[in-house]
């Protein structure tokens, strides 16, 4: 793509062009934004170049050598970049005799081998992401062996496309973002958002209490000295908000932790009332860099279903287990078939005893093999504090989404020098394991929106039934239908505009309400109610009770 480019704009500066999830990009100097014609004719290039199948090759070369190469080729931007190698030698790429690239490889060995591409968008980039720097222009793109598989990529980014949560969640009136009053990264849940969200708590808290968690609410403000023990003034402090009281510092909460330690400590333990199980829907704040905010999936301020169990070593096992039992539970619940899961192990720097890791690992291990759950291990890629488990779902169009995880730590305990009384009367230190079932529900909110594209599952749907009249003479019938539905706990609109009949179906549809009921003549007349179910085709004449019983089921079959 770039030799195209530099074949059509010979003035135009290259700068940098990684491979990337799904694809590639190239970002380049170039005074005008490329055009859709560009791409065209970029791409007509591309195929070009690639039919004449020239060969690929990598040579070393010193640097100096390399900086005059470039210097010749007028390429300020690979000239900065092998400044910054620490090698003495760079690899060069030339494709046939024309272009020539920095690049560590590999590639294919000629262009003929690239069997399908296509060139997706195009978008401003700054120079190594930095706003000072030089705006350039990026294109991105996507190689696949065949074109059949690039089809098949192509329709999922499409299908994405029509489900990002970004669109999706202003479009339904969930939620949206007000950057320019209010800051970036921070959101505001709109009343139907919120109302899906109410439910979402609704649930995960009484799971929570069935799964012997026991609720605890921590302030959002503490001490800086409290973070010194936790030890995220040390490690944490970018990322964390600051502020001076009485002339004493403190934080907002990163995380929910210490403040579930001081209540573990509140009173001395007991190895008999062990595992200890708290819990919090607690909200958390952290400085994320502005270029990684990104709608609902990275923010600044979120809230977890945060959990924490202290436990004796010998209870670890059960307690990773049920963690994960409620994690499928939770999952299956929401509508997700399958998902990833990882155990990442201990990695060079970690605290802790060797004994501590082997054993918690093995717990982990273990857990999983009993319940005969697949998964990949991250050799090393544990957090320092202790090795985890970490659960990915796979949405209605086989996306990846990091939600839960579950995570020993031996940190935490001994900095804050936590105790349990064993059988035989001496102190001992408990383990703490972190666990998230959903995540945040900040991005766990977003995922699904675009998991259930908008169209939310009764119990989640913000409203449920949209009550339609057909003419003025109805409206008192309805509202009693509404009435009533709403006293037994349905969400429930009533749309008596003087619009036409159609137009007033097609609004609620666009909505995604889960049922649409109609009342003309007939309906009044015979307390009943004409019923379309979203995206079912069903529908049908029913007595309101018959409407009542079939909400009360899906609603408890979470359908
Ligand atoms: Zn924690």
């Amino acid at each position: 793509m770039a030799q195209a480019v530099k074949e059509l704009w010979p003035d135009v500066k290259v700068a940098i062009g990684p491979a990337i999830d799904n694809g590639f990009y190239y970002d380049f100097d170039k005074k005008d934004p490329f055009t859709p014609d560009d791409l065209k004719a970029i791409a007509k290039r591309m195929r070009q170049i690639i039919e004449k199948k020239p060969a690929l090759t990598q040579r070393f070369v010193p640097k100096a050598e390399a900086i005059k190469l470039f210097q010749e080729r007028n390429e300020p931007y690979k000239i900065e970049l092998i400044n910054e190698i620490p090698d003495e030698q760079v690899s060069i790429y030339q494709t046939g005799d024309s272009f020539v690239d920095l690049c560590k490889g590999p590639h294919v060995k000629n262009a003929g081998e690239i069997k399908a591409f296509a060139l997706l968008s195009v978008a401003g980039a700054y120079w190594r992401g930095d706003e000072k720097n030089a705006m350039l222009q990026r294109i991105y793109g996507t190689c696949f062996p065949t074109e059949k598989e690039l089809k098949e990529h192509l329709q999922l980014l499409e299908e994405a496309q029509k489900r990002d949560h970004r669109k999706l969640g202003p479009q339904l009136d969930l939620f949206n973002f007000y950057q320019d009053e209010a800051g970036a990264g921070l959101i505001f849940y709109h009343p139907n958002g919120a109302m899906v969200r109410k439910f979402i708590e609704d649930y995960i808290k009484d799971e929570n209490l069935k799964r012997g968690y026991e609720p605890v609410v921590t302030p959002h403000i503490l001490r800086g000295k409290l973070w010194e023990i936790s030890g995220h003034a040390g490690y944490y402090k970018e990322n964390m908000y600051y502020f001076h009281v009485d002339n004493e510092e403190y934080a907002v909460k990163p995380m929910n932790c210490p403040g579930h330690i001081l209540i573990y400590k509140s009173r001395l333990r007991s190895y008999r009332e062990m595992p200890v199980r708290l819990f919090e829907l607690g909200t958390v704040y952290r400085q994320e860099k502005a270029g990684v905010l990104h709608g609902l999936l990275r923010v600044r301020g979120f809230t977890q279903d945060d959990g924490h169990i202290f436990c004796r070593e010998d209870q670890i096992r059960d307690e990773v287990k049920n963690a994960i039992d409620f994690v499928f539970a939770v999952m299956k619940d929401f509508g997700f078939e399958s998902s990833e899961i990882e155990l990442s192990t201990q990695p060079a720097k970690f605290i802790g005893t060797q004994q501590n890791w082997d054993m918690a690992t093995e717990a982990l291990k273990d857990s999983l093999e009993d319940k005969k759950i697949p998964y990949a291990i991250n050799p090393g890629d544990g957090a320092f504090y202790g090795p985890k488990i970490d659960i990915k779902l796979k949405d209605a169009i086989g996306r990846l989404w990091q939600c839960a995880t579950i995570q020993c730590d031996f940190a935490l305990p001994e900095r804050f020098q936590m105790t349990y009384v064993d059988e035989s009367g001496q102190e001992k230190r408990p383990i703490m394991i972190h666990r998230a079932i959903l995540g945040s529900f900040e991005r766990f909110f977003g995922m699904l929106v675009e998991h259930y594209a908008g169209a939310f599952p009764l119990w989640l749907a913000p409203v449920q039934v949209a009550l339609i009249p057909i003419r003025e003479a109805h409206i008192d019938y309805a509202k009693g239908v509404k009435e009533d539905l709403q006293a037994q706990g349905f969400r429930v609109i009533m749309d008596a505009r003087n619009e036409t009949l159609d137009k007033r179906i097609r609004e609620a549809s666009l909505k995604k309400i889960p049922y649409i009921a109609i009342i003309g003549d007939k309906e009044a007349g015979a307390k009943t109610v004409s019923m379309r179910k979203r995206g079912s085709g069903e529908s049908g004449v029913v007595p309101v009770a018959d409407l009542v019983e079939k909400l009360k089921v899906e609603i408890s079959q979470k359908i």
